[in-house]
């Protein structure tokens, strides 16, 4: 477990040396006067005229190919809520540490400061030259939706918006493996996702795309139903045609997903679930319902949580980097639905695989696949080699891809190294 931390350490990591996280590197030689001239004017004219002629040489002139703009209006900021703008900036260069450190892609913090969708939209859309590709980022529901459906369609570069399908691909994975480990079919599945949000939402639509039927979304209201006249209408692509209550929408249930708030669910509905019922209960950082009071109503139960203090952490650090990294590698136009499952399917693989020593002695134990392993861990080498090359072969696969002659093989041989 990590050694808790203080608000004075916290505070003095933010301020000390330099304020802040991040600073720009510098990648060419700039030592002389000719440096100048190349790197100025009037060298830097010649690549900016070569881009004026075919704006693809930007990838090759130009930092834009490993680059990616963090994007948040601080509406929905971690379990923070509407902080604004300016405060959500620590959690955005965050969100850039994270994307340098795991897959070596650089970016910008971007915090924009409106909560006018379509005025975000115009400034993201805008800037969007710059960049690789675009990750949206804690971006209150239900603006978040139409903002990513928007910004997807107006820019061609890979826009992702991570509270919602981070979530949705590494749930995802885990849901695949405990199919596996229950003998299940996820076709076949009762699903009951606990919030009807950003990421709940999120994850219903993948679910849904993987063949799942039967879900249930249950929000601040009770369960979702056509019967309710306060749906918008995200909740309303689930709503079901029968009011139950939410015992009802537990009885029988094969997994139940929380992403919602702490307590919104209880030992009662989870004695209601199926035989090996899967529980997630990702509300962070105070979980719906604690694992150990899970694993007591139901020893035979699934467990898995958004910390990383307990087994089974659903952390969208195991997706975003690597999601990214596959899909500006290949330029794809878009990071489609067919891509994210790729992710997932590989997160999913990889946790059946034998783990290698350095990793169970970074975690100080000997992960095998099972109950206590559905999902990789974030420092597993391999996570850059297995899911960006699935990303990036689905992208191709799926005619996004605007890369020619990619060879995956190559691809994934220049991922290890
Ligand atoms: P969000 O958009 O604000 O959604 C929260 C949802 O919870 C809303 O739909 C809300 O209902 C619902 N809710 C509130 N009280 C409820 C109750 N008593 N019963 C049922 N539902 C209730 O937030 P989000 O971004 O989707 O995130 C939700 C939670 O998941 C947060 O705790 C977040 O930290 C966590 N999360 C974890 C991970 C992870 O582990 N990797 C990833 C993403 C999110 P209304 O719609 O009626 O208001
Ligand atoms: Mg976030």
């Amino acid at each position: 477990m990590a050694t808790p931390l203080t608000n004075e350490e916290a505070l003095a990591y933010h301020a000390e040396p330099t304020p802040g996280k991040l600073a720009i590197g510098v990648t060419k030689s700039f030592k002389s006067q000719h440096d100048l001239s190349l790197a100025y004017t009037p060298g830097v004219a010649v690549p900016c005229l070569a881009i004026e002629k075919n704006p693809e040489d930007a990838y090759r002139y130009t930092a834009k190919a490993n680059l990616i703009g963090v994007v948040s209006n601080g509406t929905a900021v971690l379990g923070l809520g509407d902080i604004g703008a300016q405060a959500s900036k620590p959690v955005m260069e965050g969100k850039a540490v994270l994307f340098k450190k795991f897959s070596d892609l650089d970016a910008f913090d971007i915090e924009v400061d409106t909560k006018d969708v379509e005025r975000f939209c115009s400034v993201v859309e805008a800037i969007a030259p710059t960049f690789g590709g675009i990750n949206l980022e804690d971006i209150k529901a239900p603006e978040c939706f139409e903002i990513e459906k928007r910004l997807a369609a107006r820019l061609d570069i890979p826009v992702m918006h991570d509270d919602q399908h981070g979530t949705a691909v590494i749930s995802a994975a885990g849901i695949m493996n405990a199919c596996r480990l229950t003998g299940r079919d996820i076709k076949t599945l009762r699903i009951v996702i606990v919030g009807a949000g950003a990421a709940a939402i999120s994850c219903a639509r993948l679910y849904r795309y993987l063949g799942v039927e039967n879900i249930i979304l249950i929000d601040s209201k009770g369960v979702v139903h056509t019967g309710r006249s306060d749906l918008n209408v995200y909740k309303t692509e689930f709503a079901i045609k029968v009011p139950i209550s939410q015992s009802d929408a537990f009885d029988g249930a094969h997994v139940v997903v929380g992403l919602s708030r702490p307590g919104t669910f209880s030992t009662d509905d989870v004695k209601r679930m199926a035989e090996n019922p899967v529980v997630f209960t990702l509300a962070n950082p105070t979980p719906e319902i604690m694992p150990e009071l899970v694993r007591e109503a139901r020893p035979d139960a699934i467990v898995a949580t958004g910390r990383s203090d307990f087994p089974n952490q659903v952390n969208n650090v195991l997706g975003f980097p690597f999601i990214f990294r596959g899909a500006v590698d290949v330029r794809a136009k878009a990071i489609n639905t067919e891509m994210k499952i790729a992710a997932a399917e590989a997160l999913a693989r990889l946790a059946r695989t034998e783990v290698p020593a350095y990793l169970n002695e970074l975690y100080g134990t000997a992960l095998t696949f099972g109950r206590d392993y559905l999902i990789p861990k974030p420092f597993d080498k391999r996570l850059i080699v297995e899911v960006s090359s699935a990303v990036a072969a689905a992208a191709i696969h799926t005619g996004v891809a605007r890369a020619a002659d990619f060879d995956i093989d190559t691809y994934r041989k220049e991922l290890a190294d």
